[in-house]
């Protein structure tokens, strides 16, 4: 609903909204024996103004993700100051563009798309980090890389220029129960470390499993509705 109606402002909401999911990510670290400093929230805004996205910064979120180019590119235009994390299925011809103002590349799962964030990235003079995305039902419609093809995928990452292994992502597929996904996830982050030790971002969760995701040792939670609204 319209926040100003009920007399409380944007930012009133978001700021209750944010100081809920600080205190679930919270919990969840302390429930797992984890610092809460080695989980990092990115605070999905897609389909919201930049406004708000302005608004979450200046509440202190430090890391902002979206899905689609056009209104990614927008917004990081406009909010500086933040790492920009671009988390949605990416088309091989957008990737010049997310190169020029993403920081992360959260969804990698194909040589053609590094090879293109590769050459966006040399052409914008920047380093992104990029995260192997991993298929955990293998269900290739859904994007991500089986865990078989990883390793591969990870070793073109590293070597491409303009682009650093940051480590991998994923999403819980629907009908498996999110323990069980982010288990399969970490057991894949952790051959992954072997290789390539610096690849240490495991990037999991959403509004609805972050808790399960913080258990298995995500880093990084991707957290939309349960701040902006539904
Ligand atoms: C939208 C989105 C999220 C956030 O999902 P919520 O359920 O709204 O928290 C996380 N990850 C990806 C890849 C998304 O597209």
């Amino acid at each position: 609903g319209c926040g100003v109606d009920a007399g409380v402002t944007r930012r009133e909401e978001l700021a209750a909204n944010l100081a809920d999911v600080e205190r679930r990510i919270a919990a969840a670290c302390s429930a797992a024996g984890r610092e809460r400093a080695e989980v990092t929230l990115v605070a999905i805004t897609k389909t919201w103004p930049a406004s708000d996205a302005a608004l979450l910064r200046d509440l202190g979120v430090t890391d902002l993700g979206e899905n689609r180019d056009q209104e990614a590119a927008a917004k990081a235009r406009e909010v500086t100051g933040v790492r920009w994390h671009f988390v949605g299925q990416l088309q091989t011809n957008k990737a010049a563009s997310v190169a020029r103002y993403a920081d992360v590349v959260h969804a990698v799962d194909r040589e053609h798309l590094v090879t293109a964030l590769s050459a966006g990235a040399v052409r914008a003079g920047r380093v992104l980090e990029a995260l192997v995305q991993v298929s955990l039902d293998g269900d290739p419609h859904r994007g991500g890389a089986t865990p078989d093809l990883v390793p591969q995928l990870a070793d073109l990452v590293e070597q491409a220029e303009g682009l650093r292994l940051g480590g991998v992502m994923a999403v819980a597929p629907l009908g498996l129960d999110p323990a069980v996904a982010f288990a399969r996830l970490a057991e894949v982050a952790a051959a992954l470390r072997v290789q390539h030790p610096g690849a240490t971002t495991v990037s999991a969760g959403m509004s609805g499993d972050l808790e399960a995701a913080v258990a298995a040792g995500a880093t990084h939670v991707r957290v939309g509705t349960a701040i902006l609204g539904p």
